[in-house]
């Protein structure tokens, strides 16, 4: 069975595994990412995948990296989080591995692993939403990845919903990962706390007593404690994601979404509350079908997955 070598290369991990037509792992490798040195990166990866391709016969090797990648998925070219900025990375790579090599946007990586092996398996049409620190997205059109025209398509965490809202790591204001992402919860629990401590006394005791020491795994552990701040702030992050996913709905009509990243952990306390919010405000209701709302299956190695796949179609 060919098989390909997938690299999910993130601001501190680079994971890679060799992966089988049918999305399945067979062996898997994780370092920490040389983040402020493209060479280092490069080395590294070349290293994993080196290793990994020892006395096998590796077909192809994808890339998934968290950056702006060009529409060729040649080039890397602007990382919010590593050091590229016109990075040639598919050349660098291949050059030291010696085998075929593609770079993918790690969400639209992760988007195509759900999709094929995945929570979207059989569905043609979707959006894949990864709430992390952040959001990153990917969508699938007709059955293969859209990237739009120059590579840069489907950076849905930059749709700017709220005018003159919060800044956002990319200049713009009132972005929708500023108010549906993991950030964002904390954010609003830290805005909650400082403006109404008795509200959030659960939530600022397993912080530490000061609403800036406030990190995402305490708002998590407070809501399931019944901490009133805590859960408003997942409230607020629940109707944001509703809303950005109506607003895609009315765009893309997809037979489903699919949620992963970070925040997707503790969806047990929030998805309920996306899936009414999506029903209650989608364009047309009642008279089309909805979208089905589903959590991502393949949890941190979609990206992996996704990439190694991606690999096979050059
Ligand atoms: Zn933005």
């Amino acid at each position: 069975m060919a098989l390909t070598i997938g690299v999910d290369i993130g601001g501190t991990k680079i994971a890679a595994g060799v992966v089988d037509e049918d999305g399945r792992i067979v062996e898997h490798l994780l370092r920490p990412t040389p983040a402020r040195d493209p060479e280092r990166v490069a080395e590294s990866i070349g290293e994993v995948v080196k290793e990994l391709a020892k006395d096998r016969e590796i077909e192809a090797v994808g890339l998934g990296a968290a950056g702006f990648v060009d529409e060729t998925r040649a080039l890397v070219r602007f990382a919010p989080n590593l050091a590229w900025r016109e990075e040639p990375l598919q050349r660098k790579v291949s050059h030291l591995v010696g085998l075929p090599v593609v770079v993918e946007n790690d969400a639209n990586a992760m988007a195509w692993g759900e999709a094929r092996f995945g929570a979207g398996r059989g569905e043609s049409h979707l959006v894949c939403v990864t709430v992390g620190t952040g959001i990153g997205g990917g969508i699938v059109f007709d059955g293969a990845l859209y990237r739009g025209r120059w590579g840069m398509g489907a950076e849905l965490g930059h749709m700017q919903l709220v005018p003159e809202g919060r800044l956002c790591g990319c200049g713009n204001l009132g972005c929708w990962e500023q108010y549906a992402s993991g950030n964002a919860l904390v954010i609003e629990a830290r805005e909650i706390a400082e403006a109404d401590p008795g509200r959030a006394a659960t939530l600022l005791e397993i912080a530490g007593g000061k609403p800036e020491l406030i990190e995402g795994s305490a708002v998590t552990e407070a809501a399931r404690r019944g901490d009133s701040a805590a859960l408003a702030a997942f409230s607020a992050m629940a109707d944001w994601l509703a809303q950005g996913l109506c607003d895609l709905a009315a765009i893309l009509d997809p037979g489903c979404f699919i949620l992963g990243g970070g925040v997707s952990t503790a969806a047990d306390l929030w998805i309920d509350q996306v899936r009414d919010g999506f029903t209650a405000n989608l364009t047309g209701r009642g008279h089309r079908p909805a979208a089905d709302i589903r959590l991502a299956e393949l949890g941190a190695s979609a990206g992996l997955v996704g990439a190694a796949d991606l690999a096979r179609i050059r």
